[in-house]
Parts: C-alpha cells; structure tokens; sequence
C-alpha cells in the first residue's frame, strides 16, 4: 500500500454540501468520534453525540456503521440505546444494515496465543489485555518504555501460528487478532448490501488499522479522510476529533 509521505495533502473533504442520502457513511471510533482514554472502557459518549450520530443514521437512510477495533457488543455498550450496522475487532465480526451477524474465525483459536501473552505480562500487570472473543488486545499507554519489547514479543508469537494470526499495530496498542479480515473487507462487504450499495463511501478514521478501509474507500472512488497527524493512503484529512464531529453535524443537519 502506497501511503502519502506528508501527514496531510488535502485538507477539508468536500463533503459539508453533501446530502445524506447519497452517501455511505463509514465511521472509526476511538480518535475518531471520540478522543482516545487512558482506558477503553474510559470513553465518554455524551447525548449531544449519540443524537448526532442517530441523526445521520436516519437521514442517510440507515447507511452510516461504525467500522472499530472494539466489539460490537462493546460498541453498543457505549452507544446505548442506539444500535448502528457495525464492523467490529478489525473486521472480525460484523451486522448489518439489516442486523444479521456474522463472525470470521473460530474464538478457540485465540487461546494458545491467550496464554502466551499472559504469561509474558506476568511481571508487567500495568500493561492491559483486553479480550475481545476474537482478537486480544494489549496496550502500552501506562508503559510505553515496553514498546519495542512488546512489539518483538508479539511479532514473535504470531509468526508461530502465522496461519491463524495476525498482528494489527495501533495507537500504544499492539492486537493479536484472528486472521481472515481486516477493516477493508468490512467496508467492502457494506458496500454489496443495502443501503450502502451503490452510494458514494466516506471513511473516516485515525489510526494505521484504518489504513486497510481508505485503500478499499479510494479504489470505490470514494472520500476517505484521516484524523490528525501520520502517513496515510487516505485523499483528504482532518485535524482532530472536533472537526469530525463538526463536519458529520453539518451533514446531518443539511445547514453547510
Ligand atoms: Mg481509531
């Protein structure tokens, strides 16, 4: 993948004029919508953006779903009461539009590398290991002198069961995930179904894991937008969680 050297080439995505109703709206989360926490679990979901968010749901015509690393169950923990089409754990799981889920890879498979990372974090309980059915994730954030250990630890681990796993690098946060999807095929099977099918695809997001998305975004000659700072195959970008925030609102309220 051939990714822009400069952190931002075009900025302002031409989309505040867009009608909702003619796009395909793919959103990450975390560094997205909301600013990253210490924890995950620490993410602050206020009313003003849930309503925002069930807005552009409605007036794109059901074709807005979250595309994250967390799961969906734990998506719809945060978002209550609103359910939304989502791609979780990187693509692993999956509803749709019209709410069927589906889930790549078998969760029996995550347990050889389970014990493994519990036993390399014996001596460090300030790293977190959060389990997510079917991928593990293990952040740094409270110790990131551990991050070129972790890295070779884990690059390690997945080379072993090179058939099953994978390893997804994100923000001080290293997921040893089940192989078989990433964020890409998520959006693209979105964008066979209903209602996403045959509309203009816009994905947002921060992070290298969103990387896989913006590829399948631009082949669909579509918009795809990258929060803040980094190297990025994504055509447009914006500069922190706020400007998102702005730019959905004026979307779904129609008022740019
Ligand atoms: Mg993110």
């Amino acid at each position: 993948m051939r990714r822009n050297r400069l952190r931002c080439l075009k900025p302002h995505p031409p989309l505040a004029s867009s009608a909702p109703g003619d796009l395909a709206i793919f959103l990450d989360l975390d560094g997205t919508l909301v600013p990253i926490a210490e924890r995950p679990s620490a993410i602050l979901i206020d009313d003003k953006l849930r309503h925002m968010l069930q807005l552009l749901h409605q007036r794109s015509g059901g074709a807005l779903a979250l595309i994250s690393g967390r799961s969906i169950d734990d998506l719809d923990r945060h978002l209550k009461p609103l359910t939304l089409p989502a791609a979780g754990q990187h693509g692993l799981e999956r509803r749709s539009a019209s709410g069927r889920r589906t889930e790549v890879g078998s969760r029996e498979s995550l347990g050889p590398a389970k014990q493994a990372i519990e036993a390399l974090l014996q001596r460090h309980p300030d790293v977190l290991v959060e389990e997510k059915g079917l991928s593990l994730a293990v952040h740094y954030r409270n110790r990131p002198m551990l991050a070129s250990w972790l890295h070779r630890s884990l690059r390690a681990l997945v080379r072993e069961h090179s058939r099953e796993l994978t390893l997804q690098r994100g923000k001080r946060v290293l997921e040893v995930k089940l192989a078989g999807a990433d964020k890409g095929e998520a959006i693209a099977a979105f964008l066979e179904e209903a209602p996403f099918r045959g509309r203009r695809a816009v994905f947002i997001g921060d992070d290298s894991t969103d990387e896989h998305g913006f590829a399948v975004v631009n082949a669909a000659h579509g918009l795809s937008v990258k929060v803040g700072a980094g190297t990025t195959v994504a055509r447009y970008c914006l500069p922190d969680v706020a400007a998102v925030v702005d730019l959905l609102t004026a979307i779904a309220k129609g008022n740019s």
